[in-house]
């Protein structure tokens, strides 16, 4: 008999799941609080430029395909994805900028010429990462890790000491032991703020993000990251998923150990089989849950760490800066002292290492003919409060440390359309946890088999997906993490 089954929100992993459960033929409803489908991948219209709200790097292009292959769609033809070259350019404060091509062969020479003997280290490096990569893939993301003894094959008993020393160093610690100069060693280990992590604390095992910079190669679906929100909402409607838009459930009503309603904003409540959350942890077990049936109650969550958070900003801006490429990172000198003012002193730094996405270098129907479209992330610290006015004095000034930096000193003068979100806002709109941007960070504890899993303790039929959960932060993760959770649903564990 099909099953009712109520989803918390529509971020990309409610959304893979609720496709999963629908074609087994169950009943699936998608309740979201916000007036639009997919969560912090989002999109908006503004003065004629058109932004994906939150990601922009397409990374893992396999799990895309793997995921959609089982509807019979195909991620790289449906969304044209096209292959960036080159993947990104770095800025520095005192260095000239280094591009990289996403070919290992090119990337290696460019090493090569800015430290002799960087260029074998980096192939070794990434082929390293690659190994780690497949057998992440193949071993330990598409798994809850109910099973241990399921992952002592003769694959991984043969890797456990490479594993357990990569598990066991900071990442930085590896990175140095690479290469000697700073700027090649920021450009092994920014990847880790993708996981809302610091190279300084993140495992050596996150090496692996190298592998997908280097060799797997940076992809943008043609019509922005949006329409793979698109994508799947139009494979869920055409399986019959209900989707309701805002819509706040605001409690889970529950019964000897089971989950068995959804109440709404409205008051009313609707009966479920199975009820899953994709929104974020913390707000679900806090703030929907009666106390007695929360498996991570509020003090449980002192101990953990949030990650980071952010200020972004969707700016369009007239005339062209050719200078820049479609991904763009500028990376401070006080490159430790920005994570640590991040995530161990909490403090707005005043120099800071930021992202710009420029699509109009790849979509130029994102901007009014000879405008640019922007998108800037700085990082902060979670916890912290920003306010308009506050947010108004950091845009304008991390805007002019990037214009200073790719000699571009007129660009504040050249935005005509500009808005922001701050670390209230994903607290606001997402009920984020500290404000967070990504999620729980991925430090070493909140990794892999140590990250929450996807099912409650204390009610039978209540599961998470999404970032908070196995595997973690990212689309791709995402994605995973739906086909974990269907798994766990369809072996009716507990
Ligand atoms: C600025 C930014 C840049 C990023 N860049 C990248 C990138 O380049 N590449 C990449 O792969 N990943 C990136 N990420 C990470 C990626 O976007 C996320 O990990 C992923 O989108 C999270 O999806 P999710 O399934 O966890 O759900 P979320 O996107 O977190 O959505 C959860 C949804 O649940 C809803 N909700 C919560 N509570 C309730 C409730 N009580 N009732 C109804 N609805 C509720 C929320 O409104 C929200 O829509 C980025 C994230 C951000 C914020």
């Amino acid at each position: 008999m099909a099953r009712r089954v109520a989803i918390i929100g529509s971020g990309i992993g409610g959304l893979a799941l609720a496709n999963l459960l629908a074609k087994h033929g169950d009943h699936v409803t998608v309740y979201e609080k916000n007036e639009q489908l997919g969560g912090r991948a989002g999109k908006k219209h503004e003065n004629g430029f058109t932004f994906d709200t939150g990601p922009s790097w397409y990374l893992m292009p396999e799990v895309f395909e793997r995921y959609f292959a089982q509807f019979g769609r195909s991620a790289s033809t449906d969304l044209d994805l096209i292959r960036l070259e080159p993947g990104y350019k770095v800025f520095f404060d005192t260095h000239t900028p280094i591009t990289i091509q996403g070919n290992l062969g090119k990337d290696s020479n460019t090493f090569e010429s800015f430290e002799p003997g960087a260029g074998k280290a980096l192939r070794h490096y990434v082929n390293e990462g690659q190994e780690v990569y497949r057998l992440a893939l193949e071993h330990f993301l598409y798994t809850d890790f109910h099973d241990l003894k399921a992952l002592l094959k003769p694959t991984i008993i043969k890797r456990l000491p490479t594993l357990g020393r990569l598990l066991m160093q900071p990442l930085h610690h590896r990175v140095k032991a690479v290469v000697a100069s700073k700027p090649l060693q920021q450009i092994l280990e920014y990847p880790m703020v993708f996981l809302g992590t610091s190279p300084f604390e993140a495992p050596a095992m996150y090496s692996l993000m190298s592998a997908l910079d280097f060799d797997e190669g940076v992809y943008y679906p043609k019509r922005g990251m949006y329409s793979i929100i698109e994508l799947l909402v139009d494979t869920g409607t055409s399986l019959g998923v209900t989707y309701h838009l805002d819509t706040a459930v605001t409690h889970i009503h529950t019964q000897a150990g089971v989950a068995t309603a959804v109440e709404l904003a409205d008051g009313t409540t609707s009966d479920y089989d199975i009820i899953i959350s994709n929104g974020d942890l913390h707000h679900t077990e806090t703030q929907l849950l009666d106390k007695s049936a929360q498996t991570y109650p509020e003090h449980t969550w002192q101990k953990r760490r949030s990650g980071i958070s952010g200020l972004l900003l969707y700016l369009g801006v007239k005339g062209e800066l050719p200078q820049l490429e479609h991904h763009n990172l500028y990376f401070v000198d006080q490159w430790k002292e920005n994570f640590q003012a991040i995530y161990e002193s909490k403090e707005i730094p005043e120099h800071a290492s930021l992202y710009v996405s420029r699509t109009t270098a790849t979509d130029p129907s994102t901007a009014p003919a000879g405008h640019e479209n922007l998108f800037m992330l700085v990082p902060l610290p979670t916890g912290v409060s920003v306010d308009s006015a506050k947010a108004g004095e950091l845009a304008a000034h991390y805007l002019q440390q990037f214009a200073r930096v790719i000699n571009q000193p007129d660009l504040p003068d050249r935005i005509v359309s500009r808005s922001i979100m701050t670390p209230d806002d994903f607290g606001d709109r997402f009920y984020a946890w500290e404000n967070t941007a990504l999620g729980m960070s991925h430090v070493l504890g909140q990794s892999a088999l140590w990250r929450i899993p996807p099912q409650s303790k204390k009610l039978s039929n209540l599961y998470y997906v999404g970032a908070s959960t196995m595997p973690g932060i990212g689309l791709p993760m995402c994605l995973i993490s739906a086909e974990v959770v269907y798994n766990r649903i369809m072996e009716h564990r507990s």
